[in-house]
């Protein structure tokens, strides 16, 4: 290999990919295995120290191969035990990444793109444009970070991350190849060994892509509703326009329809004040959602500056949630953690020189209170 030609990341092939890769060098399916081990199991990424590989092979691999790390600038715990990770991407954007631990969970929340295409009216990522595509070690990397710093050299690593859901930047099916990727990653047993209810995607509603999601994969689906009509969600979400509730609800269907088990989509619906939080909005949403077996995420608001919405009072958030519950719905109320370190659900970093530690810039960090929600979000 000559100097010119780049060297390949390893913590962004996923398990076939490696596979390929070790093929391609003349070393069998099993190495490809012990490398998933040694880098997202160990956190290793020096080959030297690599002692199950000859010395030969790990010469080979130092050639023509390197394990490259996101660079955390930033990192900060809340006081309710909220972790945030801010990383640099090559190029200068910066991404958060946030660890939310709860009773009987750990949920990583991951971004998938820097910025967004889709421009939803509420959703400050959306506001700031579309930057680019994270590469598949960029979104992994994020898992690999957060799994790394609960890991103690020398321990078995423990679980604390048990769910994963890609509810930060980005519209995770526009940048499909790379999504795919990270969660067969995330899934395979050398690497994080997520089960599929624990790995969530969360999209706007790309209904082409849902249905070739399904085609490669089965994590849970999380649909971003927020509008029980088209009218209104074309206000909100302007990609309705292209892809109208019926068509989403009917992607929607058919996705669950290949899982293998009889898993619920989570409806993700942000109540913002005034404008989709009526009484005449929880009614026509409770109809609407008799359509899909689901469970209802309420998102109250969080504000940005200049956003133009407000975030309704808890009185009408309960009124909502409860004529859903009276329908036979199951829904949860989505609460904000770590807001001392400016995780909050809401959304986004900028770049990093210019924040101060009480910023307006958030990223999706979630919990569920009132939850009898099985897994995930
Ligand atoms: N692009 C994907 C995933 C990222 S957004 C999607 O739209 O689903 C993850 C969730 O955060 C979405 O449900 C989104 O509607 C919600 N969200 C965005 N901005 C928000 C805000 N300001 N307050 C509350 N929820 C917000
Ligand atoms: Fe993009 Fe999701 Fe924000 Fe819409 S809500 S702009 S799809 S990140």
């Amino acid at each position: 290999m000559s100097d010119a030609t780049p060297k390949i990341n390893l913590l962004g092939l996923s398990p076939a990919k490696m596979e390929a890769f070790f093929a391609d060098i003349g070393e069998k399916k099993f190495r490809a295995q012990q490398m998933l081990k040694w880098i997202h199991q160990l956190g290793e990424s020096d080959f030297s120290k690599m002692t199950n590989m000859s010395k030969g092979l790990r010469e080979k691999l130092a050639e023509v191969s390197e394990i490259t790390l996101p660079e955390v600038v930033y990192h900060d715990v809340s006081t309710d035990g909220t972790q945030k990770w801010v990383m640099r991407m090559p190029g200068g954007s910066s991404i958060e990444t946030v660890y939310i631990p709860e009773k009987e969970r750990g949920t990583l929340c991951i971004s998938s793109q820097i910025g967004c295409s889709l421009d939803c009216s509420f959703c400050s990522t959306g506001k700031q444009g579309f930057n680019r595509d994270l590469t598949v070690s960029e979104i992994i990397g994020q898992v690999f970070v957060a799994a790394m710093s609960f890991h103690e050299p020398g321990e078995r690593r423990e679980r604390k991350i048990t769910n994963v859901v890609l509810m930060g930047m980005g519209e995770p099916l526009l940048n499909f190849d790379n999504v795919v990727d990270a969660i067969h990653l995330m899934m395979d047993d050398n690497a994080y060994g997520l089960s599929k209810r624990r790995v969530t995607l969360s999209t706007s509603g790309v209904v082409p892509m849902i249905d070739k999601l399904g085609d490669v994969t089965d994590v849970s689906l999380a649909i971003s509703l927020h509008a029980p009509n088209d009218a209104l969600r074309n206000q909100l979400v302007p990609l309705n326009k292209k892809y109208p509730i019926k068509e989403l609800i009917a992607a929607t269907n058919r996705y669950l329809a290949k899982l293998p088990d009889r898993r619920k989509a989570t409806i993700e619906y942000t109540l913002i004040d005034g404008v989709n939080d009526d009484m005449e909005h929880a009614i026509e949403l409770a109809q609407l959602m008799k359509q899909v077996p689901c469970k209802i995420n309420l998102i109250p608001f969080n504000p940005f500056p200049n956003s133009g919405y407000k975030r309704p009072s808890n009185n009408r958030v309960y009124r909502f949630r409860d004529h859903l519950i009276e329908q036979g719905h199951i829904v949860t109320i989505r609460t904000t953690r770590g807001d001392d370190i400016d995780a909050a659900c809401g959304q986004l970093v900028g770049r990093v020189e210019d924040r101060t530690r009480r910023s307006a810039r958030y990223i999706n960090a979630v919990q569920i209170d009132e939850s009898d929600a099985p897994s995930a979000i």
